[in-house]
């Protein structure tokens, strides 16, 4: 099968409106951006980490219509953290939401813009993807939920692929990793139709390629560019079909037991993709052609372990106390998976991947 044979039948596809600038050095043109959509009065979200180098210079570029920076960005976009950077953005009275930072940054922005109905810019540092869907995961009470809504989707991705290039190779992977746990659910989600699946395909191509560039040679810049284009195409496929069992599993593991959002993808894809893959087999054959392999299950645990990225939920902080309960949540409310989603086979997908053992 090659990309131009796809095996059609019926299928729907409703594309997602969105400008994208990409190239190097592209975070000049957020003022040029914001004039674009008509807007005057940018509130700025970020985190920590960006607070006085990249979110200070949106700041410097956007001159007098820079009306606030607020670096509050944290994991999992707890509600309380919102609620608090809400409150500061309808005191200055913006008029749009400037994002820069990784999807912890893009979380909050999408969050604000769920309240407000404003515009967002996006700036994206890390590979997670999130610039490019209709999709919000908010914590409240320990528990994350997702909401889809167009409000939540930029109106204007700024990808400046200069702000990646000192992504440490370390979050570098698992980062790009977690992009490509998107494409990998697109290409067997209830919802997958061919356009998504040939962005999947290519979206984990690029990553599959640039990701090993990158861990050994950090400042490899068209590596960067690649994964950073790769990224987006894996963004894109999770912007416009349903996830399954591998995001659920992710969610109760980040949501509930507090694991790091893109260690904890880079550890359960290996076990989810053996999960689905006698349920799912062309899908799964895809994805092992996009990373040039026999079977995609082994391979992503390989680009994990042979990069040194974590292989094991152990080494994230988890506790072995913790596995039936997360396995409980993962079977409640489960999201559709081509695969019935059962408690004790899920209990086993655990128990694998909290031992990093590589699948069979
Ligand atoms: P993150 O934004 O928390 O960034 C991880 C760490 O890397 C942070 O400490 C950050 O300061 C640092 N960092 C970011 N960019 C950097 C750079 N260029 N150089 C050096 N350090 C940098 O993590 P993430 O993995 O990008 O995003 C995770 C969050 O995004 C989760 O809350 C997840 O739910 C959400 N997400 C949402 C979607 C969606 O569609 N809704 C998709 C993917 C991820």
């Amino acid at each position: 099968m090659s990309f131009a044979q796809n095996d059609l039948g019926a299928f729907q596809y409703t594309a997602l409106p969105g400008r994208v600038v990409f190239g190097f050095g592209t975070l000049a043109k957020v003022g040029d951006e914001l004039a674009s959509i008509g807007r005057k009065r940018a509130f700025v979200v970020s985190d920590p980490h960006h607070a006085t180098g990249a979110a200070a210079r949106v700041m410097e570029v956007l001159g007098e219509a820079g009306v606030h920076l607020s670096t509050d960005a944290v994991m999992h976009t707890p509600a309380d953290v919102t609620e608090r950077v809400l409150a500061k953005l309808k005191a200055c009275d913006a008029d749009c939401i400037v994002g820069l930072g990784g999807g912890s940054t893009t979380g909050l922005a999408k969050a604000l813009a769920l309240r407000t109905d404003l515009p967002q810019i996006v700036l994206p540092t890390t590979y997670a993807g999130s610039e490019a869907t209709p999709v919000l995961g908010e914590t409240r009470d320990g528990q994350k939920s997702t909401v889809r809504s167009m409000k939540v989707l930029p109106e204007v991705i700024i990808y400046d692929v200069e702000l990646t290039c000192g992504l440490p190779p370390a979050i570098s992977l698992v980062s790009g990793i977690n992009a490509i746990a998107h494409a990998v659910e697109a290409l067997y989600a209830k919802d997958a139709n061919p356009v998504t699946s040939s962005l999947a395909e290519q979206g984990i191509a690029a990553l599959g390629l640039a990701l090993p560039l990158i861990v050994s040679n950090p400042a490899d810049r068209n590596a960067r560019a690649n994964a950073l284009f790769g990224a987006w195409l894996c963004g894109a496929c999770l912007g416009t079909v349903g996830m399954s069992l591998h995001h659920k599993l992710c969610h109760v593991l980040g949501g509930t037991f507090g694991l790091p959002h893109a260690e904890t993808h880079t550890v359960i894809l290996p076990h989810a993709v053996a999960y689905n893959a006698a349920a799912a087999p062309v899908a799964i054959y895809r994805a092992a052609r996009a990373l040039g392999a026999d079977a995609a299950a082994q391979a992503l645990f390989d680009l994990a372990a042979a990069n040194g990225a974590p292989t094991s939920l152990r080494e994230l902080g988890m506790s072995s106390g913790d596995l039936d309960a997360a396995a409980d949540a993962a079977v409640q409310s489960p999201y559709w998976n081509p695969r019935a989603v059962e408690r004790h086979a899920i209990r086993k997908l655990l128990d694998d991947a909290f031992n990093g053992r590589r699948p069979v």
